[in-house]
């Protein structure tokens, strides 16, 4: 799907439809393996019975992907008072582009 650049769409904070600029959202780089707060989990999940029903921390388990598209979400920023908000675009798609 090809997404042109500027769009016209409503904006929630100036609650009228105003020009936005558009950008594809992408997921954030993964966490910091090191910190201080992966370790002490790493610390707390050791040892037996740490998934059980009481555990305090659930591990979470990355399934693999049964599917091969995603839906696609714009990261929209308003012309006029410049606040960024997404718009999901609810189809499934292997491939979305901004136009040149
Ligand atoms: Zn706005």
């Amino acid at each position: 799907m090809i997404v042109p650049k500027t769009i016209r769409t409503y904006c929630p904070y100036c609650r009228r439809h105003t020009k936005h600029t558009v950008s594809i959202y992408k997921i954030a780089p993964k966490r910091r393996a090191l910190s201080k707060g992966q370790r002490r989990a790493k610390r707390h999940r050791k040892g037996h019975g740490n998934k059980g029903r009481y555990s305090k921390k659930p591990i979470t388990q990355i399934k693999t992907h049964a599917k091969v598209t995603k839906r696609g979400v714009l990261v929209l920023k308003c012309s006029e008072c410049n606040k960024v908000h997404h718009k999901s675009l609810g189809q499934r798609m292997k491939k979305l582009e901004l136009k040149r």
